[in-house]
């Protein structure tokens, strides 16, 4: 049992009768609270990289004269949070576009084995070389858009790169099961502990923050992750242990398979 918040309005009606008007504001404050936290957070995860700018900034004011080799490491430095600030407006403008579009997908034909090559490059080029990636492709072509698929998938090989340490192996699988397709990245990086799973999909959530900035996480890939699948009915399943790697698995219902 939930509790729920009831506002009610009492209106007058015709013969001293009054009507009883009730309003159920639980999921509306609830969705409020959600945005209050969101903008908290968003402004607080932007004022870090903002706050090195500016000390730099006040240090290369008050010293013109500089040694070269001290101002180049600056600039490196203020231009690495000028990235990170790129990244996160993106990953919020993302998730905002996704979620104003609500549930209406542009469905179209999606060609899986071109996609999932194509993502292997991407993985392959940032992993440079420090993994083992690899592709198992046993499964059918499907219907949805496929820039939302390509970029979930795309988060979920990243994140296993970024939390697996060097000479790990990361495996890619499409395949067919009596469910619909389903999207597998196994990898055997750091894993994560029980209590930590049920909430990777919220916004700004992270298992370890120093770790996430380092590896260039803006903390919302996986929520990212989670509006596209809604959006396709598809179903995010995680299966992790702390040390030995982690699983994710993508769910998609049977109909969305494209019949030759
Ligand atoms: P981030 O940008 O920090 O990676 P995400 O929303 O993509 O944010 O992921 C949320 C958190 O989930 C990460 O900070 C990390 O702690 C954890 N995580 C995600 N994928 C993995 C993985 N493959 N192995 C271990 N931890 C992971």
């Amino acid at each position: 049992f939930r509790e729920r918040k009831l506002i009610v309005h009492i209106i007058p009606f015709e013969n001293r009768r009054q009507i009883l008007v009730t309003h159920d504001v639980t999921e509306s404050e609830r969705i409020d609270m959600m945005r209050r936290d969101f903008i908290a957070n968003a402004s607080h995860e932007l004022r870090t990289p903002l706050t090195v700018i500016n000390g730099f900034l006040e240090i290369a004011s008050m010293q013109p004269d500089m040694e070269v080799s001290i101002r180049s490491s600056h600039l490196k430095l203020m231009s690495e949070q000028g990235e990170r600030m790129q990244r996160l407006v993106e990953d919020m403008l993302t998730l905002s576009r996704l979620e104003s579009m609500e549930y209406s997908v542009h469905h179209e034909a999606i060609d899986m084995h071109g996609m999932l090559v194509q993502i292997l490059q991407e993985g392959e080029a940032l992993s440079a070389g420090r993994h083992q990636l690899s592709l198992q492709y046993d499964g059918p072509d499907i219907l949805g858009s496929a820039d939302e698929i390509r970029s979930a998938f795309l988060n979920l090989l990243t994140n296993a790169i970024r939390y697996t340490p060097e000479k790990g192996k990361i495996t890619l699988i499409w395949e067919n099961c009596p469910l619909g397709p389903k999207f597998i990245v196994q990898d055997d990086g750091i894993g994560i502990s029980a209590e930590h799973i049920s909430r990777l999909t919220e916004r700004f959530y992270r298992v370890d923050k120093s770790r996430s900035r380092e590896t260039q996480g803006t903390g919302l890939g996986l929520a990212i992750v989670k509006h596209v699948l809604l959006r396709h009915k598809a179903h995010l399943l995680i299966e992790s242990t702390p040390n030995v790697g982690s699983k994710f698995c993508v769910q998609f219902p049977a109909n969305v398979i494209l019949l030759n």
